[in-house]
């Protein structure tokens, strides 16, 4: 059924659902059942997001592309619907607490620092373009006003205003390291509320903008993420030689990123914007893009899927023996297997061509002049 709605009657859906979504924030309605309260508008992404996600998965065209939903639909159910079940709150660093789904992107929260060392390896697909609510929604709800994005020099200078609530909240983190006491209540409580309702407005707003708008315009963890983008391994590197300038890249990115611009200024694809969701990549006829992060920095790594597969296969149950007997020989083998499983998930073969027929890519990086 779902593969049958096409996009633009899609957008009916669309519209409606953004507008749901915003009035749980703007306008909570609250209706009485046996005598308790409940606000019917509360939270409708839980709901709305999986719904919208069929409609996307059913008419996706791209294989990767169908493969990157079915991926954020599965880290969805993981950290938003599975794990608050058993974990109701966190502490932040100012001795507070805060609910599991809300504290993900909260200051001070311990998944907080920990999307630093995920965006430095993996660059910031490990959070925007795969694994933010935000993007949940964005990606499924709001996907049928993809067409709607924003492309040209105008809308990519106002890439420029998320760096006003980035140093909001990293003040915030400042005052929250000298006062934990008050930090909370005199400067973080109504700089979230302010956050919100950009993040809200910005719903509203996507069947004139896009969906990515906040992630362009507003978000401040986009730009924050986006420096670790910079600092840290991940990238798109470009081999112009092959470039014929059909700017297919350009249409297919949702941040506006002047792909074209970058590559021949600089080689490659490396800015503050990129959420990593590869679209580029994929569609370049020409195959001139190619993702890399710091996988790519470890001689050896890249073995092919066959090889992988056979890792994990053979390990496993190398890895069980040692519930048999506990013989050395066997203690011996169960660590094989580990390194072989570990090598099969990671894709890494520090022997080249010699042990379970691996063919690792190894990583030339040279910068362009
Ligand atoms: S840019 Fe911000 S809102 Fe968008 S996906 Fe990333 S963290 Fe979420
Ligand atoms: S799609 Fe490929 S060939 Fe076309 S402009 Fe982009 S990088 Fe160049
Ligand atoms: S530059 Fe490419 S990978 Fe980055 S956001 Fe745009 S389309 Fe996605």
């Amino acid at each position: 059924m779902f593969s049958k709605i096409p996009f633009n009657k899609a957008k009916i859906f669309s519209v409606l659902a953004l507008l749901w979504i915003a009035s749980g924030y703007f306008l909570p309605i609250d209706i009485t059942i046996n005598g308790r309260e409940f606000q019917i508008n509360a939270y409708p992404e839980f709901y709305l997001i999986p719904i919208f996600a069929i409609w996307r998965i059913r008419t996706e065209k791209d294989p990767f592309q169908k493969r990157r939903v079915l991926w954020m639909m599965g880290l969805f159910a993981i950290f938003f619907v599975t794990m608050p079940l058993f974990i109701r709150s966190v502490p932040l660093l100012d001795g507070s607490n805060a609910p599991l789904v809300a504290s993900y992107h909260m200051v001070g929260s311990v998944s907080f620092f920990l999307f630093f060392i995920a965006v430095f390896l993996f660059g910031k697909r490990a959070d925007c373009g795969w694994n933010c609510t935000c993007v949940f929604t964005r990606e499924t709800v709001a996907w049928a006003f993809r067409d709607k994005t924003r492309k040209g020099a105008f809308w990519w200078n106002l890439r420029h205003l998320k760096w006003i609530l980035f140093l909001t909240v990293w003040g915030f983190f400042i005052y929250m390291l000298i006062d934990p006491m008050n930090a909370g209540t005199a400067f973080g409580k109504p700089m979230y509320q302010v956050i919100y309702t950009i993040y809200y407005l910005s719903i509203l707003l996507i069947p004139f903008t896009g969906h990515r708008n906040y992630c362009r315009w507003g978000c401040p963890w986009s730009a924050t993420w986006g420096v670790l983008n910079i600092l840290g391994t991940f990238r798109i590197a470009a081999d112009t030689t092959k470039c014929t300038k059909c700017g297919i890249c350009e249409k297919e990115c949702d941040m506006g990123v002047p792909i074209r611009n970058l590559i021949f200024e600089t080689g490659r694809i490396k800015t503050v914007e990129c959420m990593g969701c590869e679209r580029c990549v994929r569609k370049c006829p020409k195959g001139v893009l190619t993702i890399q992060d710091f996988r790519d920095q470890i001689p050896g790594f890249g073995l092919l899927p066959f090889s992988r597969m056979v890792r994990i296969v053979i390990g496993l149950p190398l890895i069980l023996l040692p519930f048999i007997s506990n013989h050395s020989i066997l203690l011996f083998l169960a660590l094989l297997g580990v390194l072989l499983v570990l090598s099969g998930i990671l894709g890494y073969c520090p022997i080249e061509n010699t042990f379970l027929k691996c063919t690792p890519n190894v990583f030339k990086w040279t910068k362009r002049t």
